[in-house]
């Protein structure tokens, strides 16, 4: 039976005993700074040199301090630079500071589970992971309520590092939404194999390829981009606030009739199969080879695919239309504006 853990199974006061440190102040860090100090927490903020994110911290009413100063202040530090990024900081910046009993926190698995980094056998290493993009991580907090989290151990020297991941949980909010118990290797690899195949991959594979699909029928650029990507989000509400049942009760009976008909034609076994082997290579370690072989190499081909993509006429139709719709796109302006400092 899967273990949730809320408000009520939290202490409060171990975090409140802890000087925190919150590394990074992007998407995660600005939600994780700015929710554990509403919460009475002692937190610093590290950011490297010149970062442009220093005033909007500061603005935040957040102490700011280097990287390495807050590291060495504080004795739990949360790390929120991105994966690629962690190992070199981590290296340069972080082991060195590190104390008996300090605890070392992630807000997700990869590079420990996969050994990019090694921390010493005499602190915690825990993982507080929302199930969220960062700002509604903060927005949600805000608003008197929490985004569901998972909670992970993968080293346990003082013997309680459930207990202060669960209690760091409980300041960032989650603990009022559930904070699922589980571990380093199933976040890591439930977590890439949900982007890739069903979330970022899943999802703009199948906008893609069904506007592709109208597109060289003949039909109008906009009307498959209307139907094939505008109206995704319009369904994906529904069934994430009443579920697939819910979604099909709103939807027409031969919209629901065509859904249970055809949708498994769509997601056949040849899909399914190849889960099973987007899965593999998650499991294997060859994805998280071949990613961290791709970034030593200044990510070629990531560049590529990038630049590529951005060019995809789904991209430039779905712009002049979006334009024309200005109000949609608020939620994205306020993750970007916190990102990348
Ligand atoms: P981000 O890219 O939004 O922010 C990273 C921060 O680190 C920024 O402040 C950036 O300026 C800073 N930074 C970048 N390179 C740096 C460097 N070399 N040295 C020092 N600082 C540097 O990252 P994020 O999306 O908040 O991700 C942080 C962590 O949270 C990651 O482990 C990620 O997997 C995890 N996570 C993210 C989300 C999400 O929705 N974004 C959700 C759950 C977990
Ligand atoms: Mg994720």
């Amino acid at each position: 039976m899967a273990k949730l853990y809320y408000d009520k199974d939290a202490d409060p006061s171990l975090i409140k005993g802890r000087k925190v440190a919150v590394l990074g102040y992007g998407s995660q860090g600005h939600a994780h700074a700015q929710n554990l100090a509403d919460s009475g927490i002692d937190v610093r903020v590290g950011l490297r040199e010149g970062s442009s994110s220093k005033e909007k911290a500061q603005e935040a009413g957040l102490r700011v301090l280097s990287i390495h100063d807050a590291a060495d202040e504080a004795d739990l530090i949360m790390v929120l630079l991105p994966d690629t990024e962690q190992p070199d900081v981590y290296a340069r910046d972080i082991e060195s500071t590190l104390n008996e009993g300090d605890a070392l926190f992630f807000a997700h698995g990869f590079n420990i589970h996969f050994g990019q980094i090694k921390p010493p056998p005499y602190v915690d290493v825990a993982m507080v992971a929302p199930k969220s993009p960062g700002h509604l991580v903060r927005r949600t907090y805000e608003q008197g309520g929490g985004v569901p989290s998972l909670v992970a151990v993968a080293q346990d020297h003082s013997g309680k590092a459930r207990d202060l991941a669960i209690s760091y949980a409980h300041a960032l909010g989650a603990t009022r939404a559930g904070v699922l118990d589980t571990t380093f290797s199933e976040e890591t690899e439930t977590d890439l194999f949900g982007e890739q195949a069903v979330l970022c991959g899943g999802v703009t594979g199948l906008m893609q390829a069904g506007f592709d699909t109208l597109v060289e029928a003949g039909y109008q650029p906009e009307s498959a981009y209307f139907e094939c990507l505008h109206e995704m989000k319009l369904i994906v509400d529904l069934i994430y606030e009443e579920g697939i049942k819910g979604m099909r009760y709103s939807v027409s009976d031969t919209a629901e009739y065509g859904d249970m008909t055809r949708g498994p034609k769509v997601v056949d076994d040849h899909v399914r199969q190849t889960m099973r082997e987007i899965l593999g290579d998650i499991r294997s370690g060859k994805f998280a080879e071949e990613w961290i072989a791709e970034n030593k190499a200044g990510r070629p081909n990531f560049n590529e695919l990038r630049r590529k993509a951005a060019e995809a006429p789904i991209e430039k139709v779905g712009e002049e239309l979006r334009a024309m719709m200005p109000f949609i796109s608020s939620g994205h302006k306020g993750v970007r504006d916190v990102s990348g400092g």
